[in-house]
């Protein structure tokens, strides 16, 4: 009794947890309801089957959390995708483990334990390989070899995915050992199937094969009979399936051409690459951060557009500073936010909350696009690919169609990066080139500075924080 209790309380505090990650205010008490839940189930999981091998288990314990922790301290928020893939991979290993351990057992299975361990094998060896590789591509480990692009790969994971039913159906009939070749077909499946896919396309992959780990784990549930597990692994497929059709939309891409177009399909980063990054610009602009202080003192409505450039140089709290002077000058400030600005989704809403900006000063890509033609000064920091107008206008850029924020539509436009590069898609940017455009080039924290540095020269922010606006 007390252990169902505790696995209900458990179950009902996981989904308390999720609800309350959809929302920023919400999400870092919700992530920590997640971790109890987990941390309940563990215990109503001990109670229930009792303390037998606790060597092995602390061992575990100390391995896995100990190894989590040191990661979870360490990691770059630009690194963070490549991270949410290697924890996708553990949960799909894990599946497996469970599953082919569960077949060890004296107690023979029943036709819905039997179907169970062969979808946590195929699901879980695929998530597990093909994670890995997603991993590897991000961190630019591995890269996408020609003859995964040929179009005789799709009958080398046909032929696998048959192979792999065959071996299905041969455990169903009794034969268990083939189980070994199953798993080994459906690792080669999980490789086969991510190694073709282009760089930009990887967040994408990566929240799929999230759901598939969830669907992995829902299925481990069934064979251990484990009522949590296959709660939270039926929310997790649910959520990441949710999530990558949410991503493909933003990005004006289709799930069966992220995940059978290989890297030459639209949009991906290898096609653009030389597509137009490294064409020249014949008529650019630019400025230096004092002249931008300048129109920045004289603005009264200023937008901000953060993107991937602002990760890399981590001037997240240079702009929180930046913002704190210009409102305390009576300047309005808000921040526009694109659905896929940075490298993960939701990455620069954490970004922007690490430096404690308000968060209802950062506004919706939907909600903010009417409010450019209004804005004196757009600072776009980082950002390239999310601002394009090209993606309007062009329809043979990757981009096209891709929803992005109108800066082309404000007064003045500054542009903060270091060059005249290409973003993500790798494909030149008409904005550079808008007489309403001035590039400040340098990197993002270091412009960012020397603007705090002028307007604090001009007298900005002089004046105490609530005694109202200094004009
Ligand atoms: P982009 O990748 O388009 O551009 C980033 C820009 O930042 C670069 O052009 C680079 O220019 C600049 N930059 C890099 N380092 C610095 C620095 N230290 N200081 C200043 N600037 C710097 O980023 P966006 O955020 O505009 O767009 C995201 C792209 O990623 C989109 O194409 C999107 O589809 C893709 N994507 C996003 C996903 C998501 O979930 N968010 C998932 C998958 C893909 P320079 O080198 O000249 O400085």
């Amino acid at each position: 009794m007390v252990e169902l209790s505790i696995e209900l309380g458990s179950v009902l505090l996981l989904a308390f947890g999720l609800k309350g990650l959809a929302k920023i205010r919400t999400a870092r008490t919700a992530n920590g309801l997640a971790a109890l839940a987990i941390g309940l189930a563990v215990v109503g999981l001990l109670l229930q089957q009792g303390l037998d091998g606790w060597p092995w288990m602390l061992l575990g314990l100390g391995i896995g959390g100990g190894l989590g922790a040191v990661l979870a301290l360490r990691v770059a928020m630009t690194s963070m995708p490549e991270t949410v893939a290697l924890f996708n991979g553990c949960g799909g290993m894990s599946s497996l483990l469970v599953a082919i351990g569960a077949v060890q057992l004296p107690t023979p299975l029943n036709l819905v334990g039997q179907v169970s361990v062969l979808v946590s094998v195929l699901v879980g060896a695929i998530t597990f390989s093909g994670s890995l590789v997603a991993m590897g591509k991000l961190q630019e480990w591995l890269g996408t070899p020609g003859w995964t692009l040929r179009p005789q790969r799709h009958a080398v994971n046909i032929m696998l995915a048959v192979a792999c039913l065959v071996c299905c159906v041969l455990v169903l009939k009794g034969m268990a050992v083939t189980l070994i070749p199953l798993t080994v077909l459906s690792l080669l499946l999980g490789v086969g199937l991510t190694l073709p896919v282009g760089g930009a396309d990887m967040p994408v992959v990566i929240s799929l094969l999230n759901s598939y780990s969830g669907v992995a784990a829902a299925a481990a549930g069934f064979v251990v009979g484990s009522e949590l597990l296959i709660v939270a692994g039926a929310m997790v497929g649910a959520a990441g399936l949710i999530l990558t059709q949410v991503m493909c939309t933003a990005m004006n891409r289709s799930l069966t051409s992220v995940l059978f177009g290989g890297a030459l399909g639209a949009g991906s980063s290898e096609a653009g690459d030389g597509a137009g990054g490294r064409e020249e610009y014949t008529n650019v602009t630019s400025c230096s951060p004092e002249e931008c202080a300048l129109t920045l003192e004289a603005a009264e409505r200023v937008i901000f557009v953060p993107g991937y450039g602002l990760a890399v140089a981590q001037a997240q709290h240079s702009l929180k500073e930046l913002a704190r002077l210009l409102e305390q000058h009576g300047i309005e400030v808000r921040y526009a936010i694109h659905p896929v600005a940075g490298r993960m989704p939701g990455h620069m809403n954490v970004l922007l909350a690490e430096a404690d900006v308000p968060y209802d000063q950062l506004v919706e890509m939907d909600d903010i696009n009417p409010d450019f033609p209004r804005t004196d000064v757009v600072i776009v920091l980082g950002a390239n690919d999310v601002v394009n107008p090209r993606a309007k206008s062009d329809p043979a850029s990757p981009l096209y169609g891709m929803p992005v924020l109108e800066v082309d539509q404000a007064r003045t436009v500054f542009v903060v990066k270091r060059s005249l590069g290409s973003g993500y898609a790798g494909i030149r940017n008409d904005l550079f080139e808008l007489p309403q455009t001035s590039m400040v080039f340098g990197d993002a924290k270091q412009v960012l500075q020397s603007l705090l540095q002028e307007l604090r020269s001009l007298g900005v922010g002089k004046v105490a924080v609530g005694s109202g606006s200094a004009r």
